[in-house]
């Protein structure tokens, strides 16, 4: 793979400041932080709890906002953008899964993996096309009927990595995907997460706490006291 110099990085983060007030006082999260991320990694974020891991997806997926900095995803410039303008980049260009799943427990799983198409100009029979074909690619073929509450964790899981991918995201944000599943379970959510990264070139971050989940990515960040301490992946 060649990357020159002047190919800037799929994320890039500079001089990012992000606080939260609460009561009268204001708690610094991160101070001046930089970070940059090219097309094709997957990165795992490891840190001790509230060091901002959720904080910082939150900053990448433009659901929360910077007090100074740059966000830079794509071509997109996170910091100048309104709230309908990040709502409706996000939609495109971000896939979001979550440590408990966050399906909607009335709805099948076809009805979860297509509710982010709902709001886009797709034909009906497209969308149960796309959905049955994502659902295929996490293993989970011909469960379009099935509810939430019948399927396993790791299953929800899968189902949840499929409603993140309906849109063709190029980003996948993960906070904790594993962090409530057994080892077997979490170990094939993993392989998918890599396969997603390695056979379709999603770029990845994923958060964890699990040494043996980091070890699947391309690079490891650990994240404490507002800034990242590098470690390279020791390769087996
Ligand atoms: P992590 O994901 O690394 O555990 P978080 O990003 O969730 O950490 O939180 C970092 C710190 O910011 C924590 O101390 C948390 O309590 C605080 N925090 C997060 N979100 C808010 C919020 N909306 N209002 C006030 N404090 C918050
Ligand atoms: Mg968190």
């Amino acid at each position: 793979m060649t990357n020159t110099d002047t190919t800037p990085p799929f994320i890039e983060i500079r001089g990012l400041s992000k606080s939260f007030r609460v009561g009268s006082e204001t708690i610094p999260i991160f101070t001046d932080l930089n970070l940059s991320i090219p097309q094709g990694e997957f990165l795992a974020l490891m840190g001790p709890s509230g060091s901002g891991k959720s904080t910082l997806l939150n900053l990448l997926a433009g659901i929360d906002t910077p007090d100074a900095g740059q966000v830079h995803v794509g071509q997109a410039h996170l910091e100048t953008m309104n709230e309908a303008t990040k709502t409706r980049w996000r939609a495109h260009n971000v896939g979001i899964v979550f440590q408990f799943y966050n399906l909607m427990p009335m709805l099948t799983i076809a009805e979860n993996v297509e509710l982010p198409l709902m709001l886009k100009p797709i034909s009906r029979r497209a969308r149960r096309e796309r959905v049955a074909r994502i659902l295929s690619l996490v293993g989970l073929e011909g469960r379009e009927r099935q509810f939430p509450n019948t399927m396993s964790g790791g299953q929800q899981q899968r189902v949840g990595i499929a409603r993140a991918l309906v849109s063709d995201p190029k980003l996948l944000l993960c906070d904790e995907p594993t962090g409530d599943l057994d080892r077997a379970s979490a170990d094939e959510v993993l392989r998918i997460l890599r396969f997603l990264n390695s056979e379709l070139g999603k770029t990845i971050v994923m958060v964890t706490h699990d040494a043996e989940a980091a070890g699947h990515a391309t690079r490891t960040l650990h994240l404490n006291k507002g800034q990242f301490v590098e470690r390279e992946k020791v390769l087996a």
